[in-house]
């Protein structure tokens, strides 16, 4: 399919809380659009859509003030806070009929702006999703360095299929949009789900940089519950891994019980309560473990079943009817 020589470029922002560094990153984006533009590349109708996922601070009020300033800022409001990934897809969602392109960025300044070039060069080399690729983690903690690998790693082995370094700063074209809208669950996990819709895609690595201002809404006990998630929507996998688990503890057992026969024939006792207390012990923490896992799926199939809406826009900074 041939690709408009100007797309119309929507840029979605998730924020939260940012009234720091709101007013820092909003004009490095609408002259990213205004560089874009002169280059030819997307159309100047291209926009910025705030989406503000209930922020207790002024964000709102500060999106508001951008959208009255200049016609390239677009702002919609969550009705309350629902957490990063359904504000991008409240985002998507909104921009997807209105545009050619998305690109959904943070909106910390952390996630380098200047990829959007290569990204937008990629889309007219006929990729439909171009995933932004941290290319060094230089600015991150050892700490957080060590977790984000290991989190790609267990996503991975788990069989959810993510790209290696790549959070949610990514380009979709309306056509891969229209399709991932039938993708109706209510976990998300986008980086998990994207890769599912197919088409051409390709990475663009760039460098991470630190928040311009505020702070970070994802400490450590979030990103555990996100690689949780990702894992638990993404794949079956545990369940597997625990009926395997079983399949040996049984066969240990096994083993055990004759090897214990054997002895009493041979006129030997097995002796040992220690050791037998220890592996009922072990036996039953892995049992509750297994059933905390197979509990989390239940739980998951629980909200699926409710088909509850995944965002719910309170307000817009334009009139509906436009
Ligand atoms: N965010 C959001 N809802 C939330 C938490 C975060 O929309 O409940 C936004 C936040 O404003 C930012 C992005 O998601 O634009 C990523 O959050 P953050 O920078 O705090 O995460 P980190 O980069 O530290 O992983
Ligand atoms: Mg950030």
């Amino acid at each position: 399919m041939k690709h408009p020589s100007q797309p119309v470029l929507y840029i979605v922002i998730p924020c939260y809380n940012e009234q720091e560094v709101l007013p820092i990153t909003a004009p490095l984006f609408l002259q990213k659009i205004e560089q874009l533009a002169a280059a030819g590349s997307i159309s100047p109708d291209s926009r910025i859509l705030f989406v503000n996922d209930g922020s207790r601070d002024k964000t709102w009020e500060i999106i508001c003030n951008l959208a009255k300033s200049d016609p390239h800022y677009l702002g919609i409001s969550q009705s309350r806070n629902r957490g990063h990934q359904n504000a991008v897809l409240a985002g998507l969602m909104e921009a997807r009929c209105r545009c050619d392109i998305t690109i959904s960025i943070d909106c910390d300044g952390q996630d380098d702006i200047n990829a959007m070039d290569k990204m937008v060069e990629a889309y007219h080399d006929g990729c439909e999703v171009v995933y932004g690729v941290r290319s060094s983690r230089a600015t991150d903690t050892f700490f957080k360095r060590f977790t984000a690998e290991s989190f790609y790693k267990l996503l991975n082995g788990m069989g959810a299929e993510v790209v290696f370094n790549h959070a949610d700063y990514r380009l979709m074209s309306a056509r891969v949009l229209k399709e991932f809208a039938n993708f109706k669950e209510v976990n998300l996990f986008l980086r998990g789900m994207v890769p599912l819709v197919g088409f051409k895609s390709t990475s663009v690595a760039y460098e991470r940089h630190e928040r311009l201002a505020g702070e970070s809404h994802y400490p450590l006990s979030k990103m555990l519950a996100l690689a949780f998630d990702g894992i638990t929507s993404l794949s079956v996998k545990p369940i597997r891994l625990i009926t395997g688990f079983g399949v040996l503890v049984a066969l240990i057992s096994f083993i055990g019980v004759i090897w214990a026969v054997v002895q009493a024939v041979l006129g030997h006792t097995v002796s040992g309560w220690a050791s037998t207390t220890s592996i009922i012990c072990f036996v039953s923490g892995v049992q509750l473990i297994c059933l905390g896992v197979i509990g989390e799926y239940i739980g998951k199939i629980y909200m699926e079943t409710k088909a509850r809406p995944r965002y719910i826009i309170s307000e817009r900074t334009w009139d509906e009817e436009e």
